[in-house]
């Protein structure tokens, strides 16, 4: 009982800390003005009836020229100031973390709310509150849930973070603004493109204006620089001190894998992202990896150049990461390298579907797509326990590379809108690498 209790809480906690969070953007200072007069108002009502219909009546008449956009928040805001009063004590947090210690690996969901309880219980500068949206919203990306994904980013801004908040997370007024500017910034964001293509690692933010700057500030890691793969252990520990970190460096010896892998992938509307480190395909349900005859859904696949995994100290033209999921949340990601030689068809449709702005999701129109269409024939593996790529490198991801490689060609290799996007391979630290 007391468990679905702290669930309750932590479902109210995670859309205040979206209320909090809208609260902080600078373009919700209007309306958050006007939320503090409807309560107001609201408040005087109570005193006399006849007062209580008057004010009403004001209210009612500024609320149905606010229409949609404030009650929803108001509703929020209520419930907000619930559940802050039910966490004065500090002892639900304290009681939901001892709750989830059994637990090893906790839902983007429940991070997030684990985020949100920490943040309205010891403040925004609470490190654990960072720490859990992060987790978060690294967990998310692998999914397709933009809830927990827009709740773990504008946790992370209300907590004074400056990261990147996607365009459909963002209040409606805001999400007007921006898309009038880029409407007139059009050239301008062609050229940045440009300019990242040439090699300088910060150019991406170049082409978004000096207003813009402001509110989308830089990402938190990238592939070279000052935020480079050896600095990512600074904000994602697990990055330096993990000790089955990917990708690696396949080469022998061996041990002999029994594993029975098999992937039955289905075609779907094509829906992408360009998520500021990679393109990524997400995957309706249905695509599915039987590993050992446990179903692991796919969730999304992604590129890298050049493939991050090396063969015998080699390294491919590209690599294919299919990221899957199965009911425990273990994941699961299928390496398919992609050697320079003839045209993909595949990635030929792909390419001309390439979205045009960063962290929206473009689902052209009519498009379908079968992740299949990228795989090789043969399906021998090398398998080993490894990590993300990305930050926070979380742990606990089952790998298979395999052997067959699938063609892509020169063009494509070259037409593909990051210069360079693959996390040097990392130290085996007697992990046992498979081969079947
Ligand atoms: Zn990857």
């Amino acid at each position: 009982m007391k468990r679905i209790l702290l669930e309750v809480f932590l479902v109210a906690a995670l859309i205040g800390a979206s209320v909090f969070g809208f609260m902080n953007q600078k373009q919700a200072a209007v309306s958050k003005a006007k939320i503090t007069e409807l309560t107001a108002a609201a408040e005087a009502a109570e005193k006399t009836v006849k007062e209580k219909e008057e004010s009403l009546k004001a209210a009612e008449e500024e609320m149905s020229a606010l229409q949609g956009e404030i009650t929803p928040l108001e509703e929020k805001v209520n419930q907000l100031e619930a559940v802050k009063a039910a966490l004065a004590s500090g002892s639900t947090l304290s009681d939901l973390e001892n709750a989830y210690k059994k637990e090893k690996n906790l839902s983007a969901e429940r991070q997030t709310g684990l985020g949100a309880l920490r943040m309205l219980t010891k403040g925004a500068e609470d490190p654990g509150a960072l720490e859990a949206f992060r987790k978060a919203l690294q967990l998310s990306e692998l999914g397709d849930r933009k809830n927990t994904i827009c709740a773990a980013q504008l946790g992370l801004v209300a907590a004074g973070e400056k990261i990147k908040v996607m365009a459909d997370c963002l209040p409606k007024s805001e999400k007007a603004a921006r898309g009038d500017k880029e409407e007139k910034d059009g050239h301008d964001k062609d050229h940045s493109h440009g300019k990242k293509e040439d090699g300088k690692g910060k150019a991406k933010d170049d082409g978004h204006g000096a207003k813009k700057d402001d509110k989308h500030a830089a990402p938190h890691w990238d592939y070279e620089g000052e935020m480079g793969p050896e600095k990512w252990g600074k904000e994602f520990p697990t990055c330096a001190k993990g000790k089955s970190q990917s990708p690696l460096d396949i080469k022998g010896p061996f041990v002999k894998s029994r594993m029975v892998v098999s992937a039955d992938y289905k075609e779907g509307a094509l829906k992408m992202i360009n998520n500021g480190h990679t393109i990524q395909v997400n995957i309706p349900p249905g695509s599915k990896l039987r590993v050992d005859g446990i179903v692991h859904e796919l969730l999304q696949f992604h590129f890298h150049k050049p493939s991050e995994e090396k063969i015998d100290g080699k390294p491919m033209a590209m690599v294919v990461h299919f990221v899957h999921k199965n009911a425990d949340g273990k994941l699961a990601v299928l390496g398919v390298l992609l050697k320079e030689g003839n045209e993909n068809p595949g990635i030929k449709t792909l390419w001309a579907n390439l979205p045009k702005e960063e962290n929206v999701e473009y689902v052209p129109e009519g498009v379908n797509f079968n992740p299949g269409n990228l795989l090789p024939r043969e399906f021998d593996f090398y398998s080993y326990e490894g990590s993300l790529t990305t930050p926070p490198c979380t742990e606990g991801v089952r790998f298979f590379i395999l052997k067959t490689t699938v063609n892509i060609a020169k063009e494509q290799v070259h037409a593909f809108p990051f210069k360079m996007n693959a996390r040097p391979v990392q130290p085996l630290n007697g992990r046992e690498l498979l081969s079947n």
